[in-house]
């Protein structure tokens, strides 16, 4: 998936740089993987807004299968 710098650089912000299922962070786990996942890839006209994208770690990103569970 091709993600604009840009939008990458907002979700990250917004998600405060943390996955937002299980809300680790990098800076605090180095081993960390941060991944700005897109939330729903089949919608259209939306994949350029970033309520669109959500952080995920590799794992939380592995276990999402189709389903969106941002624990929001
Ligand atoms: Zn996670």
């Amino acid at each position: 998936m091709f993600l604009m710098d840009g939008i990458r650089w907002q979700v990250l912000q917004r998600d405060n740089r943390g996955c937002v299922v299980c809300g680790i962070r990098p800076v605090e786990n180095d081993t960390v993987v941060l991944h700005v996942d897109n939330i729903s890839p089949g919608s259209s006209g939306g994949n350029d807004n970033i309520d669109n994208y959500q952080t995920l770690s590799d794992k939380c990103k592995i276990g999402k299968s189709n389903t969106n569970k941002t624990g929001l």
